[in-house]
């Protein structure tokens, strides 16, 4: 998948207390917000069932989390519809879940 938006990890750090894949914009809000966050610039994938969104955040306090969105179009028929919804929840829980289980195995290889 290539990223149809500049890929926020790449930038160079400008020492101004931001992490360097931040966006440095308005969705940072690491210093205007009491509980605000460092937020990168959405990577967006198009896919052939629709979008694949990745931002990677960080709080204040330091704990870093990425957020995923996937945008996809569902069959016209609702049952159809229905089952495409239940096995998408499934599927990507199942996948975070691998992708978590690979990179402590891989850690530990290290
Ligand atoms: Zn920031």
């Amino acid at each position: 998948m290539n990223p149809l938006r500049r890929n926020a990890i790449t930038t160079r750090p400008r020492g101004d207390g931001h992490p360097h894949w931040c966006a440095r914009d308005h969705s940072c809000t690491a210093y205007t917000m009491p509980t605000g966050e460092h937020r990168s610039d959405l990577l967006v994938w198009a896919t052939d069932y629709g979008k694949f969104i990745a931002t990677r955040v960080r709080t204040r306090t330091g704990k870093d989390r990425i957020e995923l969105r996937a945008v996809v179009r569902l069959d016209a028929n609702q049952r159809t519809a229905h089952g495409q919804a239940q096995r998408l929840v499934v599927g990507m829980d199942l996948a975070v879940r691998d992708a978590l289980r690979a990179a402590r195995t891989t850690r530990r290889a290290a």
